[in-house]
């Protein structure tokens, strides 16, 4: 059986899902026949399983989208690429709602505060890259003397290969997919193993939208086996990695043991956000509260450090909590009611990680309402927790926990909270909370970071582009980035002098 139905109780809806691998255009059975079961972490449930690929389903997946590539999608029009994203928009318009509820049962998102958002990102950025298509294309001319100029091309990659993580599974997939089809590339795709059946419903609608055969084709399976067959792959020109930083520096591996081929790594963080004595208090509480709290703080750009300046350390701790117990519920342990906004973590396994660490005695900390009782729930519910007080060289400070857990801590000078702020092997993103623009500005330049928000926290645009310093990553996805990180250069010398 290559489809499963899933029922939602809550909103009374049963879906039709593919669980099968999608190659050329079609779902088929892994070559092996094996599967992996996936857990709705709202219950701790087995939903369903689908079919995990091999290194045969690889090599194959690879080969129909080298030559669907050589053969067809190379020489397509680029107004037919551009025409086949709008429909995609469109379809993914259709199935908003489904699509968003099978994220909400996989990966444990509230359907209503936070998938449906997901959603409406996909929407409007496969829209974005229609309207990119043809756009980020053009080369140079450079001239050389009288006899010679030169003139670049900016050219698809052929096959590109793309290996995303669950926490936003169709949007993490879609910031990479829709802007390496815009560049002309096409692609083979591993969801995560956790958070699979969004992407794979994605299928059918690439197919209703009509792309030709075989130019996306979704592998899932294990990252040890489906990941690293395609980043060791020699006919994959360009690898995409959104994930951890320990699975990134692999990629970094798998490439120099393979072809070379080019490496775009979107890992791990731990964004500071420093509240200055002259911010807007409330403001800035707001955008932290949900910059740590919004997915669970399962956010590579969660700002999980919070400093704030001395003078007004009390009232944005107090009002800071306020707003967490009155913004973030889990209502009821039922993420379709309208009013959760505080769902599990995605597995056992990283809800034992997190606890770890709320169990570490380093400062003081405050779990702002009861860690639920298995008698009351037997999903992977976690309540907001405040550290304070923390030694700086704390695992607290310095590992990536991707869970709603906050470190605040109180600082008196611009160059120690600047040194803080710095003190990280991640540099994703950061934010900072002042009325003052000097002071503001001057804080972007000297925090290493890809992405800096001034009085916000948290909030992407699709139109801008996004990536690590140092850990936490290489190259850029979104705005432009998006497609020019899926080309590459090539030089033309044209002579028109005679060889002496
Ligand atoms: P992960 O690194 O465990 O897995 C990510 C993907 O890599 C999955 O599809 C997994 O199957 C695959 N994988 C695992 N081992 C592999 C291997 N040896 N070879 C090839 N592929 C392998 O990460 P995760 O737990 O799924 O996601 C959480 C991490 O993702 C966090 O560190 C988070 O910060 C990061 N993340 C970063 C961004 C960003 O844009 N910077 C966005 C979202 C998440």
């Amino acid at each position: 059986m290559l489809f499963e139905t899933i029922d939602i109780p809550q909103l009374n809806k049963t879906i039709k899902t593919p669980i099968g691998l999608f190659v050329d255009g079609q779902f088929i059975p892994s070559s092996d026949g094996g599967k992996i079961d996936t857990f709705n972490p709202t219950t701790g449930e087995r939903i369903t399983s689908f079919y995990a690929g091999t290194v045969e389903d690889v090599n194959a997946a690879v080969q129909i989208a080298k030559d669907v590539y050589t053969y067809t999608w190379s020489m397509q029009p680029m107004k037919d690429r551009r025409d086949l994203l709008l429909k995609l928009a469109r379809l993914l318009e259709r199935d908003k709602e489904i699509l968003a509820m099978l994220d909400s049962i996989d990966a444990g998102k509230p359907y209503h505060t936070n998938a449906l958002a997901d959603l409406d990102q996909v929407i409007t950025l496969t829209n974005y890259y229609a309207g990119a298509v043809g756009k980020y294309t053009n080369g140079e001319v450079i001239p050389v003397n009288s006899d010679k100029f030169c003139y670049t091309l900016r050219e698809p990659y052929g096959v590109v290969a793309l290996i995303v993580p669950w926490n936003y599974p169709l949007a993490m997939a879609c910031w990479k997919m829709q802007g390496a089809l815009a560049a002309g590339n096409t692609i083979v795709i591993k969801p995560s193993e956790n958070t699979s059946l969004s992407l794979l419903y994605f299928g059918q609608l690439v197919m209703e939208a009509g792309f030709p055969k075989g130019v996306v084709n979704i592998i899932p399976g294990v990252g040890n086996i489906v990941g690293e067959a395609l980043a060791k792959h020699m006919d994959v020109n360009k690898i995409s990695f959104t994930g951890s930083t320990t699975v990134g520096c692999k990629m970094l591996q798998y490439s120099g043991l393979s072809n070379m081929k080019e490496v775009c790594l979107e890992c791990g963080g731990k964004s500071p956000a420093v509240v200055f004595k002259d911010a807007d208090v409330n403001n800035a509480v707001a955008w932290t509260a949900n910059g740590i709290f919004y997915n669970s703080g399962q956010n590579c750009t969660a700002n999980s450090r919070i400093y704030v300046h001395e003078n007004i350390y009390d009232e944005f701790l107090e009002k800071f909590k306020e707003y967490a117990k009155s913004h973030y519920s889990f209502a009821d342990f039922n993420i379709f009611n309208p009013d959760c906004t505080l769902g599990p973590v995605i597995s056992k396994i990283q809800y034992d990680r997190i606890m770890k660490y709320i169990k570490s005695s380093d400062g003081k900390k405050d779990i702002l309402y009861s860690i639920p009782s298995k008698t009351e729930t037997t999903g992977f519910f976690i309540p907001p927790v405040i550290f304070t007080d923390v030694p700086e060289e704390s695992l607290l400070l310095q590992e990536e926990i991707f869970g709603p857990v906050v470190v605040i801590t109180k600082f008196c000078h611009y160059s120690e909270v600047v040194k803080m702020a710095n003190n990280s092997r991640y540099g994703l993103a950061a934010a900072v909370f002042t009325e003052g623009v000097r002071r503001g500005h001057r804080f972007a330049r000297d925090v290493h970071a890809g992405t800096v928000w001034i009085n916000s926290s948290n909030d992407e645009e699709i139109s801008a582009p996004f990536g690590g310093f140092k850990m936490s990553g290489i190259g850029r996805e979104l705005g432009r980035y998006g497609v020019e990180s899926y080309m590459q250069t090539k030089t033309v010398h044209m002579s028109m002098a005679p060889h002496h």
